[in-house]
């Protein structure tokens, strides 16, 4: 199941986007995220919307559905999931494998179990999570109220920041999740707003979009 998360190099845009930026919705010019998305291509790319709708595809086409999963059955169809902080997700599995886009409403909407139950229905026998470079817990500070909220169904969430306020730590909830329905895990330990070497929405605004991309 080869699958890669890329970063900031060897692309052609510039200044914020400098230089990998695989986004077309952040503001960077087109032609130079075309030149960009041509190192990754075929690929399959879609409109993320921080909802919780799964695509299944059967081939890499130009159109891009709007979606924050998309998985396949079919051999050599490279699925791609662009993040700046939140997490990329890859499933893989012998008979199916997704890329998901999980940020803190893919967390509390719960597509990455959504997206294991699909890939199961599909046939899927042991599914693999390997989660891409994301904002740390240390990083992710958020308002009191919303640490709250999340925490309410996925407690392992919590964390606080290095001056002591308070945070989400994604990672830890999305795996306790994958872990409570049979998944196994990789984990990447890079956290995006610390590491110059990847886009981080937190860090910059507007910035690139780095990705992650998974084929059977
Ligand atoms: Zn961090």
């Amino acid at each position: 199941m080869p699958h890669f998360f890329t970063d900031r190099r060897g692309g052609s845009s510039l200044g914020v986007y400098e230089s990998l930026n695989l986004a077309l919705h952040v503001g960077d010019d087109p032609d130079l995220v075309a030149a960009n998305r041509a190192h990754i291509a075929p690929a399959q790319f879609m409109n993320q919307v921080h909802g919780d709708q799964i695509v299944i595809i059967d081939s890499v086409t130009a159109e891009t559905p709007i979606c924050d999963g998309l998985i396949t059955t079919k051999p050599s169809v490279p699925l791609v999931v662009m993040v700046a902080d939140c997490i990329p997700l890859l499933l893989i599995s012998k008979e199916a494998v997704g890329a998901i886009h999980v940020g803190r409403a893919g967390l509390v909407n719960q597509i990455a179990l959504k997206a294991v139950r699909t890939m199961r229905t599909l046939g899927a026998i042991d599914v693999h999570a390997i989660l891409g470079p994301s904002i740390c817990g240390k990083c992710y500070e958020v308002p009191l109220q919303l640490q709250q909220e999340v925490m309410q169904e996925h407690p392992r969430a919590f964390a606080t920041t290095r001056k002591g306020t308070p945070a989400l730590d994604l990672s830890a909830a999305l795996i306790s999740e994958l872990l409570s329905v049979g998944v196994s895990f990789e984990a990447s330990p890079i956290c995006t707003l610390e590491d110059q070497m990847y886009f981080s929405h937190r860090r910059q605004n507007p910035t690139g979009r780095f990705a992650g991309v998974v084929s059977l």
